[in-house]
């Protein structure tokens, strides 16, 4: 792999720190609305929320559009649980290989590879996008299963919708394919675009998408995934979906979806922090990725865990990583307050 991330060995409480931008959360979640459904909810914890997780499946089916019905979707407690719980059941016998890229999202190939699975790791391409060709030529007759983040995490880049349809629709044909779609709602842009529609078409796309970023929900823990109804019957005749949701979290999603306005403003600080940050960056001669999600990733000349531990001591939560023969810094958009702390402690590094 040519991705490796650093850690210190005495980390501290992310919870005391001033700057909390090591974990791409959304800094304004939740939104009012899901506040108040967590309060209305907490005298029905007695109570299984079938109906209300009927409700939010339906609200979901609407968002998604033409062609996914509720027997399209398989709901968990983030859609962490749904990348592990399709790697376990892709390759709990052990046996086939997963395509990816590296640098990527590693927590599917990571329990794919722990229950036995080979990895092949394609390398992005020097824009950062997938490299679909070399990634199309990896599959083989071992291979189960396809994993694409787009867009990528950490690196925040783009593969262009079209040509990503284009290989889906082809690809799917052969081997599955998992597209996780977690900063999607956050991507501006013509090249970006939802594989869902795929669906329609019947072809063996699964989507992942999480109501943890744009929702602002990553502690309520809600994702969820959208595939062909015998895709899901193969992952859910092992493991159960909707069961690992509370309540209280059913129904925060139900009302943080309809709430289009947390929404709109959260993308809209999210694109003033980033302009901020690229201002600032640009004034360092920092060479920045260009960013479609919530967090923004750049190389630095100081080594990976002294920068981090720099960072901790001076408050500011980030993450460091090497990739390709560089040292990277990984710092998620907070609010221009968090940023303007960040930004400092960044002049005063350099
Ligand atoms: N996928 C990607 C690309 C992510 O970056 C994350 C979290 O940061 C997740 C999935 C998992 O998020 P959650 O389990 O909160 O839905």
């Amino acid at each position: 792999p040519l991705m490796r991330e650093h850690f210190i060995s005495n980390p501290p409480d992310v919870t005391k720190l001033k700057a909390r931008l090591n974990a791409n959360e959304n800094p304004y979640g939740p939104p009012a609305s899901a506040k108040q459904a967590v309060v209305d909810s907490v005298s029905l914890g007695n109570r299984y929320a079938w109906k209300e997780l009927s409700d939010l499946i339906g609200k979901i089916v609407k968002k998604e559009g033409p062609g996914i019905t509720p027997n399209h979707i398989m709901m968990g407690p983030g859609s962490s649980d749904l990348l592990e719980k399709v790697a376990l059941v892709e390759f709990m016998n052990g046996k086939g290989n997963i395509v990816s890229a590296d640098p990527c999202y590693m927590s599917l190939v990571n329990v794919a590879k722990t229950v036995g699975a080979k990895w092949k790791a394609v390398p992005c391409k020097s824009d950062w996008s997938h490299d679909l060709a070399a990634m199309e030529a990896a599959i083989d007759a071992d291979t189960k299963l396809v994993y694409i983040c787009n867009p990528n995490n950490p690196t925040g880049s783009i593969t262009a919708g079209k040509e990503l349809l284009d290989f889906c629709s082809r690809v799917s044909e052969k081997v599955p394919i998992f597209v996780d779609e977690a900063y999607l709602e956050l991507a501006e842009g013509s090249d970006t675009q939802s594989m869902v529609s795929l669906l329609a078409q019947n072809k063996n796309v699964i989507v992942a998408r999480t109501f943890s970023k744009i929702m602002g929900m990553a502690g309520l823990r809600v994702g969820y995934i959208a595939a062909l109804p015998a895709y899901l019957n193969k992952i859910q005749n092992i493991t159960r979906g909707g069961m690992g949701i509370s309540y209280t979290s059913v129904l925060a999603a139900s009302a943080s979806i309809e709430d289009m306005e947390f929404q709109a403003t959260t993308k809209k600080l999210n694109t003033e922090a980033k302009a901020y940050l690229y201002a600032n960056l640009d004034k360092m001669n920092y060479k920045y990725i260009p960013s479609y999600t919530n967090f923004v990733i750049f190389p630095i000349t100081m080594d990976g865990k002294d920068f981090l531990a720099k960072m901790y001591s001076k408050g500011i939560g980030i993450r460091t990583f090497d990739i390709q023969k560089k040292t990277w810094c990984r710092v998620s958009m907070g609010t221009m307050d968090e940023m303007k702390i960040f930004v400092k402690a960044l002049e005063e590094l350099s």
